[in-house]
């Protein structure tokens, strides 16, 4: 056979950390995936990162699409975030009282997404979602909320039913400790079926208060929604008066700058934001119609804080991100264009070596399903051989291409990412692919 012998990594400070990590934080980490279990092996520590390149702390580079799970879309340590960063800091890192980038933070959010009229920042996405239904129920006086198998919203009790991203890969798409009573009042139907969806809301008759999705998935690995199916959703929502609330922490600012409600040309009642928004930052957010947002406190009676919500250094990061990406709406085209070619090579890959898997991609963000079936939703998912993933992610990891340590998971593309080392990435798949198959 020709195939390529993995190429010896010297891992021993991860490991040791590793190790270390074990004794004091559970499963040796912060965030489940970032732990490898799907992959086997150990996780890598970094150490630093520029542009397209991780490096870890023995030294190894690695080309990198995770890219924080998303927000690094301009690559890592860009100029302009730093010196904004850098510019913040001397000011004092936090006040707990308004600051003029809050102000500009949300001209400048409206301005991208304009479904957005009013909006209220938050720390991380699973704050946005846990945030956007709770206005959803105060303003629809309604308990029930409908998601989709394989969508991750954030670990938020509520969306821990049939959870994507971690909680699948992991087996626990239903968490214990989510009491049976918030369960209940989250109803799941499978992605892209809209029967299902008219059927729920049939059997929850004038109970659902919102309706949550990622217009495009990530948290299954890559899903694009069928033709038509936004339109649909949106159309029952008006009919039922459900507030349709599109969850855009990894699609926002990335599908194109108003996300992928701007792609899709759909306008959802409600928004989340998160990852691109704070350039790395922990910034999340939640906007939408006005008359729904200004139920939100002190506007309204719908109770939401944050100690350190819109913080001065996360917000200078995430409006010289954003700025950039409003000001440059051509780096859009040229990052779909860079992520087509490594989707078609990918699949190209495959093909010469009798491997039928499916490659979905949608602008910036793509997956390689081991499985020779098309995805649209979570079971179809589900029939990919992990196993061969595994392998597959280790002969990459080997070859310094850091690839998400799990199938169900999307792969995210910077603007770092040249032709150049598109043909770099495609020769270590070549490779990688063919010793994972023996
Ligand atoms: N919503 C979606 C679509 C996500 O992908 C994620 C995280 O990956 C979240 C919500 C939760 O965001 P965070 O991890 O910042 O809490």
């Amino acid at each position: 056979s020709q195939a390529t012998l993995t190429p010896a990594l010297n891992l021993s400070t991860s490991d040791a950390l590793f190790t270390r990590a074990k004794d004091h934080i559970p499963g040796g980490v912060n965030s489940p995936v970032r732990a490898f279990r799907a992959v086997g092996g150990h996780p890598v520590f970094m150490q630093s990162a520029q542009g397209a390149w991780l490096t870890d702390v023995d030294g190894n580079r690695y080309l990198d699409f995770i890219n924080s799970w998303g927000p690094m879309i301009l690559g890592h340590a860009p100029q302009i975030v730093l010196d904004a960063v850098q510019g913040a800091i001397g000011n004092s890192l936090s006040f707990g009282a308004p600051t003029r980038r809050e102000v500009e933070m949300a001209e400048l959010i409206k301005q991208m997404v304009p479904s957005i009229e009013k909006v209220r920042l938050v720390n991380s996405g699973t704050e946005a979602t846990m945030s956007a239904i709770r206005v959803a129920r105060g303003y629809t006086g309604r308990t029930k909320i409908l998601k989709f198998e394989g969508c991750y919203h954030g670990h938020g009790d509520s969306f821990l039913i049939a959870a994507g991203s971690g909680a699948l890969t992991l087996g626990t798409p239903d968490s214990p400790g989510v009491t049976p009573g918030v369960a209940q009042d989250t109803l799941t139907v499978p992605y892209n079926d809209l029967a299902a969806v008219e059927q729920a809301i049939a059997a929850n008759d004038g109970q659902i208060a919102a309706l949550i999705l990622e217009p495009v998935v990530g948290n299954m690995g890559l899903v694009a929604p069928a033709e038509g199916y936004l339109q649909g959703l949106r159309a029952l929502c008006i009919q039922h008066g459900i507030v349709l609330i599109f969850d855009e922490v990894m699609t926002g600012f990335r599908l194109a700058r108003g996300g992928a409600q701007e792609l899709y040309g759909i306008t959802p009642d409600m928004t989340t934001l998160g990852k691109i928004i704070g350039g790395g930052m922990p910034v999340g957010a939640y906007g939408g119609r006005q008359d729904i947002m200004d139920n939100v406190a002190p506007a309204g009676k719908v109770y939401q804080a944050g100690t350190l919500s819109g913080n001065p250094i996360a917000t200078a990061a995430g409006i010289a991100q954003l700025t950039y990406l409003q000001q440059h709406p051509e780096l859009y085209d040229e990052l779909n264009r860079i992520t087509t070619r490594l989707a078609d090579g990918t699949r190209q890959i495959c093909q010469e070596l009798g491997l039928n898997y499916t490659v979905n991609q949608v602008g910036s963000m793509f997956s390689v399903f081991f499985t020779d079936k098309l995805v649209h939703n979570l079971e179809d998912a589900k029939t990919s051989d992990t196993e061969a993933f595994g392998r597959y992610f280790q002969g990459m990891l080997h070859r310094g291409i850091y690839l998400a340590p799990a199938q169900y998971e999307a792969l995210f593309v910077s603007t770092a990412i040249t032709d150049e080392l598109v043909d770099h990435y495609l020769t270590a798949c070549r490779e990688a692919m063919r010793e994972a198959h023996g």
